[in-house]
């Protein structure tokens, strides 16, 4: 019975985004949401100033750019998506931007991928609640609303966009984990599949199968929620409709993984994910891989626990002409495998959803070691 508290922690209760606007050319739509809120901050006489964080592949690009409603006085943050975002790397643009005059902006803008809506994420809360971004990585540990924050996604299938988490690595303990709070969930989307056009293909099939794979652990799982479920299946579906067509990338794919991306991401709020998560978040921590690549990697190991899932994902990759790397730990000593080991079964919440309360009977460091020498 005492166990059974690993699994409860209030997913139950779900708080959804506020509001969203999907559609070809949605992107015209952010200056409107941008201004309302340098309106209602000017009639506070507070600062109508707004903090944009843009994936660095954006900038330069003008012609995108123009369309934000930016104005002087902003604040526009390139991320690079080079690295996940680190706790450590979280602080230094939050004391930055503090120390710039941004303590209260009337808005936080996120246009990018999962790296960089999250960092938009982290970085609205800890402006509001202060200290530092590793004090928060838990669950329901944030006390007080972030600074209102806007979404534009720009590659599909975290789910990021709609989940009340943003994933941090915190270097000096390892631990790969979010701030999973109410708080966290983005107050506006703006939802434009024609802004997913220009993603690379093999970028496009990772991001994306990263939500066919959380709607696989979370239908999989023994906490089970039945919106969620819901929810579940038909991200699976529209995985399906999209990495089982000849075009992938077609416009109607596009939107239709934008789609799965959002719903993927509301079926993992009101659940936990299983084995997949916690190995990639090893193959992260340990080996610096993304997570949806590294997702990916796991996934293609893993037969022995998901083989129905392993079966269609090695078809939807054949079928897309995606190769998935190989040989990942080639070359790892026992110190590397123990320290993938560590980074991974620390995940005890999604690693008790998937095999119960036995699940480190189950992974034992040399069953744990065999499925890393798989990839
Ligand atoms: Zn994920």
């Amino acid at each position: 019975m005492m166990k059974k508290s690993t699994l409860d922690t209030g997913v139950r209760k779900v708080k959804n985004v506020d509001s969203f606007h999907f559609g070809a050319g949605s992107l015209d739509q952010l200056p409107g949401y941008v201004e309302t809120r340098r309106t209602i901050a000017g009639e506070q006489g507070k600062n109508d100033s707004v903090v944009f964080v843009i994936d660095q592949f954006f900038q330069g690009r003008d012609e995108i750019l123009a369309r934000l409603g930016t104005k002087a006085g902003d604040r526009i943050e390139f991320v690079s998506t080079a690295l996940e975002p680190t706790t450590d790397g979280i602080d230094r643009l939050v004391s930055a931007l503090i120390a710039e005059g941004f303590q209260e902006p009337a808005a936080i803008v996120g246009m990018g991928g999962g790296i960089t809506m999250d960092t938009a994420k982290a970085v609205s809360n800890l402006l509001t609640n202060g200290g530092n971004a590793a004090q928060y990585q838990g669950w329901d540990l944030v006390k007080v609303p972030g600074i209102y924050k806007i979404a534009v996604p720009t590659v599909s299938g975290t789910g990021s966009e709609a989940t009340r988490t943003c994933v941090m690595i915190n270097e000096s303990t390892g631990l790969k984990l979010g701030m999973n709070s109410d708080h966290t969930v983005f107050d506006q989307l703006v939802l434009d599949p024609e802004l997913t056009s220009t993603v690379p293909r093999n970028q496009f099939f990772y991001s994306g199968m990263d939500a066919y794979i959380h709607s696989i652990e979370s239908l999989t799982g023994s906490y089970r929620n039945p919106v969620g479920d819901a929810y579940s299946r038909e991200t699976i579906q529209l995985c399906r409709d999209v990495f089982l067509a000849d075009d992938m990338m077609s416009p109607k794919s596009r939107e239709k993984m934008m789609v799965a991306s959002y719903l993927g991401g509301c079926a993992i709020a009101t659940s936990y994910v299983g084995l997949v998560h916690p190995f990639s978040a090893g193959l992260s921590v340990v080996l610096g891989l993304h997570h949806c690549v590294a997702n990916c990697i796991v996934l293609q190991a893993m037969e022995e626990f998901y083989p129905t899932a392993w079966a269609e994902f090695s078809a939807m990759a054949r079928l897309q002409k995606i190769s998935i790397p190989t040989g990942v730990c080639a070359g790892l000593d026992r110190a590397g495998f123990e320290a993938l080991y560590r980074a991974s079964v620390m995940h005890e919440k999604p690693l008790t959803n998937a095999l119960g309360d036995d699940c480190m009977a189950i992974l034992s460091f040399e069953r744990v070691s065999r499925i890393f020498q798989k990839m």
